[in-house]
């Protein structure tokens, strides 16, 4: 392993920390980025002109800083995924005129699950409706109280469109950095990560670095994920070419192999055939992980983890449909323990099952799985839990939750199942019926649906209403059943404010009997 050799002490030099700026969509990430990119007398003094590299460097009080171009915590997490942490340091931006919204949370719970300290920019103070007390008051509430409250987190007030307040948010970066002590050593030979990756027509592929230890140098020869290269051309960020990468700094590089991935490890090594020949063990080894990784997430593998005393916690996450449940399902897992494994709440919101608490799952190590009280995954989440293999497990009774869990715990699960989903229906149109009521036409996407089923409405992701069939037809004619890919109308039992969009769960109870009898 090349990237393993000790430090001397007296080589370490302190590198530049590097920032990845995350929230709620609209509440002013690129318009942060951009005005710090913008902020930066180099671009002017280097007559450059400012290339998206997919990162950049700025320079406050003599000291530097990197800023991950591309905000936001999907990135952020795919990357540790995939085995890379690049950031130090993740800047959380809220909006004072909007608060906290989901965003903020999940972007929160990323940088807590990665371990990264986080900054919070109250962003948009210039507004006349900013709040910004209200948005302290509201992460407090969360636990993340400001240093002016008696807390450990920064909060800056900033406005990304008049500049107010961008200084001072550097410079609490910087103060953050200090006391992170980051470190690097610029004599040895370069460890990198990659960002972003592209393929360009006569250059073939390129990918962004930032260094992280060591430096990297023209005519390099380097192992980076499953592919190779020799580092032909190096340039930075106003589009400069450079001879050398120093720890903490950002360069577009060309000269692989085959193009590599976001969250690439680069080493610099002695000879191209070296390269080579780490190349091909790396790419057995990460065969090998991703394969073992893989199988990790399953309640089996889990179980197994945990009667062989592997595992010290069990990362889960929680959705549930109102904040009421959230809190309740938290405060009975946080009761339940075993000798050794304890409950590890990642994360937990109001709201649909999304593409992101599949993406945080993945990153956790083991796999976290997904609890969802009368919420269901989006379409995009079920597949990508599909891909990715992670468990996702949905209940209408908190004490079922709650009891799989604890099975699980001591080692005896074997879930649950106390219905079983016959249909998932989309509801594409309403018709008011007088004296009779709403009638859903709809079409069947999967399964079947039989007269007597019971029925769930579930209206972006959170189910509203449960109940049973009223009555199910199609055209005029009562029909005892209707299959995937037919249209059929159908009344839901005592609800009449079915809408267009809605998606109706059939299911049949299984009663207990029959369970221990089959
Ligand atoms: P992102 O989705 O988080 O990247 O948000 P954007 O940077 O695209 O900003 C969303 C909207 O808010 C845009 O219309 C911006 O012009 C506006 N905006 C961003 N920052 C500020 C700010 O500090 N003050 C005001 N008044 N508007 C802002």
């Amino acid at each position: 392993k090349y990237d393993s050799v000790e430090d001397d002490e007296n080589d370490l030099v302190e590198r530049p920390p590097i920032v990845t700026i995350m929230g709620h969509v609209d509440h002013g990430k690129t318009s942060l980025l951009d005005r710090i990119r913008n902020s930066r007398v180099a671009a002017k003094e280097a007559g450059g002109i400012t290339q998206h590299i997919g990162a950049y460097m700025v320079e406050k009080d003599g000291k530097k800083i990197t800023f991950i171009d591309t905000p936001g915590h999907e990135a952020f997490t795919e990357m540790r995924a995939r085995g890379a942490q690049v950031t130090d340091i993740a800047i959380i931006v809220v909006a004072a005129d909007d608060g906290v919204m989901p965003q903020t949370k999940e972007a929160i719970a990323h940088a807590q699950a990665a371990e990264v300290p986080f900054i919070v920019a109250v962003n948009k103070i210039d507004k006349p409706q900013a709040n910004p007390d209200l948005v302290k008051s509201q992460l407090a509430e969360m636990g993340i109280t400001p240093v002016e409250w008696g807390g450990e987190y920064e909060f800056v007030n900033v406005s990304a469109k008049t500049g107010e307040g961008i200084d001072d948010l550097l410079e609490t970066i910087l103060l953050q950095a200090e006391m992170m002590e980051l470190k690097a050593n610029p004599k040895r030979k370069a460890k990198a990560v990659v960002i972003e990756s592209r393929v360009e027509k006569g250059k073939g592929p390129v990918a962004t670095i930032i260094v992280k230890n060591g430096t990297l140098k023209k005519a390099d020869s380097f192992v980076c994920g499953k592919t190779y290269g020799r580092v032909r051309l190096m340039i930075d960020d106003l589009g400069k070419p450079k001879k050398e990468v120093l720890p903490g700094e950002p360069a577009e590089i060309t000269g692989f192999d085959e193009v590599p991935m976001a969250g690439d490890v680069l080493v610099a090594v002695e000879s191209d055939k070296i390269a080579k020949e780490t190349a091909e063990k790396w790419k057995e080894f990460l065969e090998e992980r991703e394969k073992s990784k893989s199988t990790k997430a399953t309640l089996e593998d889990l179980q197994k983890m945990i009667l062989e005393g592997e595992l010290k916690k069990l990362p889960v996450i929680v959705k549930a449909d109102t904040q009421g449940s959230v809190e309740a399902i938290k405060g009975s897992l946080a009761k339940l323990k075993n000798e050794e494994v304890k409950v590890d709440i990642i994360h937990s919101d109001v709201g649909a099952i999304t593409e992101n608490d599949v993406i945080l799952a993945k990153a956790s190590e083991p796999h976290a799985i997904i609890l969802g009280f009368n919420v269901r995954p989006t379409s995009g989440a079920k597949n990508k839990a599909k891909q990715e293999g992670i468990e996702i497990r949905t209940y209408s009774i908190i004490y079922d939750l709650i009891d799989d869990v604890k099975e699980l715990l001591s080692g005896l699960m074997t879930p649950k199942v106390t219905e079983e989903v016959t249909a998932t229906i989309e509801v594409r149109d309403v018709f008011m019926v007088p004296k009779v009521g709403a009638v859903a036409g709809c079409y069947v996407q999967d399964g079947v649906v039989h007269r007597g089923d019971f029925v769930r409405v579930i209206r972006d992701g959170v189910v509203i209403y449960d109940s049973k069939l009223a009555s199910l037809k199609r055209f005029k004619d009562d029909v005892k059943e209707v299959g995937k890919g037919f249209e059929c109308g159908i009344m839901v039992e005592g609800y009449n404010d079915v809408k267009v969009g809605d998606i109706l769960e059939t299911y049949r109870k299984i009663e207990e009997k029959a369970k221990f009898e089959g």
